[in-house]
């Protein structure tokens, strides 16, 4: 391939003891959290709004807090639920604590909490780079209207979910074959929806403990009419309330894809936007709960469930995540169902839980790097850990934990592999968190 060489001298633009790289559940959180902790904090996010998949992609419901009715994820991840829930923006199903919620009051609520706790925001920025001496990441580049910027801090938290910040370092990744990921979603939003009714009454609450919540007769006749027909795949489908009459979220498009190859990303969501209306006509022409539905709005991007995660210094497998293994550093929590969709079929690999698992923080650190910490998608953990820890609950969850842990490095000059433990749980504990 030809290449072309390019010199820049980039301004360096901010000076932090925090910066966290990626505004979604697990970056928004770690972002409050560092900076409630004392550290002077910024957050880098490639939109004008933070969220990350709950906003962007629509991803509904928001899973989930409480196991058996008593919450498990607590501190300033609940504090957000219970504060979009006070501004309206916000339903909490009872017994597994799944969130329904509005994504417009979402982007409001976590922007006033980031900004009331004193975080600096780059928005519509994209971190491309790094520049990195001896494993030790001295600043972040970002590009935006202003062209290139560099930021630096002390401690670096990767939330973007692909590990962006974590690659460009050269952090090992765990082994990635494209053909086995996860596969992408695009959600939509129906609105003329015959929401009263009650299938769809059924359907798009989210609150049953060992169920899976797609709408199974949506799903048993669309099946049957796959077997005379071409027509997408599909998965589910989940819908789930906007909490308002007549509209749902609907996840239910599906593809294969490397989110993290621009080409076949770009690839898979022109299809998947194809497939969104195809399956929107399909609802409305069969089911007389959707006869008068319409795509009101497709997804900023397309839902990405898997891409790359690090080799940290320990990786959570699922033979210990189903255990429930409590590990000496145990920071965070898992609740969800391991939870495995198939790219190819309409099929799904669902494990309920027996009881909560755990996060060691080990699995928020790379061995050799001393500022890096990762949070959300990107943490170190196997397929099967993974398939249940993606989801937004856990990654607010180790968002948390990795905030604290970050601003406790800044403060004491650590390397993130020589953080104090056991003064960071007792702190989180004190934050709110169940461990
Ligand atoms: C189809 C689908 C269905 C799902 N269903 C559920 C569900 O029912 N319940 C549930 O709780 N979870 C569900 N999930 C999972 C969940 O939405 C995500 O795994 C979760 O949001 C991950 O959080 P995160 O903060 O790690 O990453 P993300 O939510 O991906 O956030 C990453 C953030 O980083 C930003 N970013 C990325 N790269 C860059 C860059 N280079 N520069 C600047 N910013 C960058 C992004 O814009 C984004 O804001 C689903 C996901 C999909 C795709």
């Amino acid at each position: 391939m030809r290449t072309v060489k390019i010199e820049k001298q980039v301004p360096i633009v901010g000076s932090y003891d925090v910066v966290v790289c990626g505004g979604g559940p697990a970056g928004f959180i770690a972002a409050i959290t560092a900076a409630r902790e004392g550290a002077r904090t910024a957050l880098i996010e490639r939109y004008g709004f933070l969220g990350g998949m709950a906003t962007a992609g629509y991803v509904s419901p928001i899973s989930e807090f409480k196991f058996d009715d008593a919450i498990v994820i607590g501190g300033v991840p609940w504090e957000f639920i219970e504060r979009l829930e006070a501004m309206d923006g916000a339903f909490v199903e009872r017994d597994i604590g799944n969130i329904a919620f509005d994504p417009e009051r979402y982007k409001l609520c976590a922007q006033r909490m980031v900004l009331e706790a004193g975080v600096t925001l780059y928005t519509n920025s994209y971190l491309t780079g790094c520049v990195c001496e001896n494993n030790i990441i001295r600043q972040v580049i970002i590009e935006n209207k202003n062209g290139a910027e560099a930021i630096e801090s002390k401690v670096f938290i990767d939330a973007t979910g692909d590990a962006d910040l974590a690659y460009a370092a050269h952090v090992p990744m765990q082994p990635m074959n494209g053909e086995s990921l996860q596969p992408l979603s695009t959600y939509f939003i129906l609105q003329g929806v015959d929401t009263s009714s009650p299938m769809i009454q059924e359907a798009m609450h989210h609150n049953k403990q060992g169920k899976n919540c797609h709408c199974l007769p949506v799903r048993e006749k669309l099946l049957e009419m796959m077997k005379t027909r071409e027509m997408p795949n599909f998965g589910g489908p989940w819908f789930c309330t906007l909490l308002r009459d007549g509209a749902v979220t609907v996840n239910m498009t599906r593809t294969t894809a490397n989110a993290c190859d621009n080409r076949d990303y770009a690839r898979a969501e022109c299809q998947l936007r194809e497939d969104v209306f195809t399956l929107a006509d399909l609802l409305r022409q069969t089911f007389p709960e959707f006869k008068n539905a319409r795509v009101a709005s497709v997804a900023v991007q397309a839902g990405v469930r898997e891409t790359r995660r690090i080799v940290g210094v320990h990786t959570v497998t699922g033979e210990e995540y189903v255990n429930a293994v409590h590990y000496e550093d145990s920071v965070s929590h898992g609740i969800h169902p391991i939870d495995i969709h198939s790219s190819k079929q309409s099929e799904q690999y669902t494990y309920f839980l027996k009881q909560p698992a755990y996060v060691p923080y080990r699995a928020l650190i790379a061995p050799d790097y001393p500022n890096l910490l990762v949070a959300g998608r990107c943490l170190s953990a196997d397929r099967q850990a993974f398939a249940s820890l993606r989801v937004q609950g856990s990654c607010m969850d180790m968002g948390q934990a990795a905030g604290a842990a970050a601003a406790q490095c800044a403060a004491s000059g650590n390397p993130v592999q020589k953080a104090d433990v056991p003064e960071l749980i007792a702190h989180l504990k004190a934050l709110g968190a169940r461990l």
